[in-house]
């Protein structure tokens, strides 16, 4: 098997995880609030197939069809393939789902490439097991969830100090064949949904931190002792008119606790060398997967664009000042998360061991950036709908004998839109920014690769490490003052 279909995909789910939902363990496959969301993510696979141009390549150990998220990059014309790929995977929900497999994918795509990190003092141990997993979902088409962050309890404390490291994710025994864990890990988006946890470093530790945290390790669902706490589901089983987001795409996120898990061996790819553990991180992996989120969030900008703009013409207001500068604003944002993208794959390069991999310093800034922009998007989106997001009726509620004629006459649009086109319009509108899940994604967007004032000041961090001092001290010395 390779690159699956939506039915293949609702098969993988068949087993017996443990996923509790509220107080209730539930079995994803027939759980009620579930069924959208499992609906939307088999569309995920049914997708790579209809756009099979853009979404699949050939293995080339197989000859098989693979996701194209899954090219070990090592030259432009990879990057070019991949970015296609992400274009075409991000327009299936217009960039509301974040956690789409194609987004561990490049990650562990990206590792692979960069195999030389695992191979510590010359030892191949742990870069073998790694590409055999590589290959594994490659073969598989394996979904993957991803939980990197420490449960940080008190922020007065490093993340691996006092309670923060009583409860981290950590080795407790030993066997020959097989570390045991016990911890927690925060947050595993797509996790009921997914075929496999993939543990990896999220932050550089310091030269005291307890070698017995430092793991990077991937292991099935199923795996006994591991539990995983959803959050309140925001998917609705409603009409998928009405609702075209939560009806599909509430990736489900995840509290992950390992209540003594045993790891095989062979799925252990970090276990304590804190060389390796930090240095992964700095090595590529931001520059390697933030081609993938940095396209996302264009194509989600360029649609959160169109959606303001067709309410605004809904109610004649494009061309209000107020109204236009909004739009032009909002547009502003998806043409620089364009070019951001543009420039940080000009300027590519092979970060060491062949791994090819855009530019960073585009995509530092844009991450640390984007979050403002995204909460404006909504902002916007918001503002420019006022009560018209909340005046919808269903679309059935048009179908009715009694109402549907009242609601032609009383709720159409300007410009000759129909009542329908008006609803539907405003309907996803609220759907991507105001409703439960639209509260959520607005938090993803926050948050899913660290908080923008941690990204800030990391990029001060790197700009006081990397660039020379050079306008201050010319315009001193230009104007002769000592
Ligand atoms: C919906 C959602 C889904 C997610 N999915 C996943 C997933 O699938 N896998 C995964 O591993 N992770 C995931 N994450 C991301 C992970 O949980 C984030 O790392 C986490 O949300 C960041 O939280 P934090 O408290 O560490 O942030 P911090 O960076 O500590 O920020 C918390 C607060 O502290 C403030 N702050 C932090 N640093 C500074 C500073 N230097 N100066 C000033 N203020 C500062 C910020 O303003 C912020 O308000 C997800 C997060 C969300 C919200």
């Amino acid at each position: 098997m390779t690159a699956r279909t939506g039915e293949q995909f609702r098969a993988g789910l068949k087993d017996d995880r443990e996923v509790w939902l509220g107080d209730r363990r539930v079995d994803v496959l027939t759980e009620p609030a579930f069924a959208g969301s499992i609906g939307g993510m088999a569309g995920y696979f049914d997708w790579q197939h209809r756009y099979a141009e853009d979404c699949l390549v050939e293995d080339r150990e197989t000859g098989r069809p693979m996701s194209a998220s899954l090219i070990v990059p090592r030259n432009a014309e990879d990057l070019q393939r991949r970015h296609r790929a992400f274009d075409r995977f991000a327009r299936y929900s217009q960039g509301m789902l974040g956690r789409t497999p194609d987004y561990v994918n490049v990650t562990l795509a990206g590792f692979v490439a960069r195999s030389d990190i695992f191979e510590s003092k010359g030892d191949t141990t742990y870069s073998g097991r790694l590409k055999r997993f590589y290959r594994e979902v490659v073969e598989g088409d394996l979904s993957m969830t991803h939980c990197i962050i420490h449960p940080v309890v008190d922020k007065t404390l490093p993340d691996l100090k006092g309670i923060n490291g009583d409860l981290a994710l950590k080795v407790v025994r030993r066997t020959p064949d097989s570390i045991i864990v016990r911890g927690a890990k925060i947050l595993a988006t797509l996790g009921p949904f997914a075929e496999e946890m993939f543990v990896y470093p999220g932050a550089p530790q310091p030269p005291d931190a307890d070698p017995a945290a430092l793991l990077a390790f991937s292991i099935p669902m199923k795996t006994k002792g591991m539990i995983i706490l959803c959050r309140d589901h925001y998917g609705t089983n409603r009409d998928v008119g009405d609702h075209p987001f939560s009806s599909r795409f509430d990736e489900q996120d995840a509290f992950v606790i390992f209540d003594d898990v045993e790891i095989p061996n062979e799925r252990v790819f970090i276990d304590g060398d804190r060389d390796v553990y930090n240095g992964l991180m700095q090595h590529g992996w931001a520059a390697n997967i933030m081609q993938q989120t940095c396209i996302r969030a264009a194509v989600k900008l360029e649609f959160a664009y169109e959606l303001a703009t067709r309410m605004a013409q809904a109610t004649n207001a494009d061309k209000r000042p107020d109204t236009a500068a909004m739009l032009g604003e909002l547009w502003g944002y998806s043409c620089l998360t364009r070019a951001a993208v543009d420039s940080a794959e000009k300027d590519a390069r092979d970060w060491g061991n062949g791994a090819f991999f855009p530019n960073d310093r585009p995509f530092h800034a844009a991450r640390s950036i984007m979050p403002s922009w995204m909460v404006r998007a909504n902002d916007i989106l918001k503002t420019v709908g006022s009560h018209n997001l909340l005046a919808t009726p269903s679309l059935a509620a048009l179908d009715d004998p009694r109402l549907g004629p009242l609601i032609e006459t009383y709720m159409p649009g300007a410009n000759g839109m129909t009542a329908r086109e008006r609803a539907k319009l405003f309907r996803a509108a609220w759907d991507f920014a105001g409703s439960a899940l639209g509260g959520r994604v607005e938090l993803y967007e926050r948050f899913y690769l660290a908080s923008a004032p941690r990204n800030h000041a990391l990029d001060h961090m790197i700009s006081q490490a990397m660039r020379p001092w050079t306008q201050l001290p010319e315009m001193f010395e230009t104007l002769g003052v000592a």
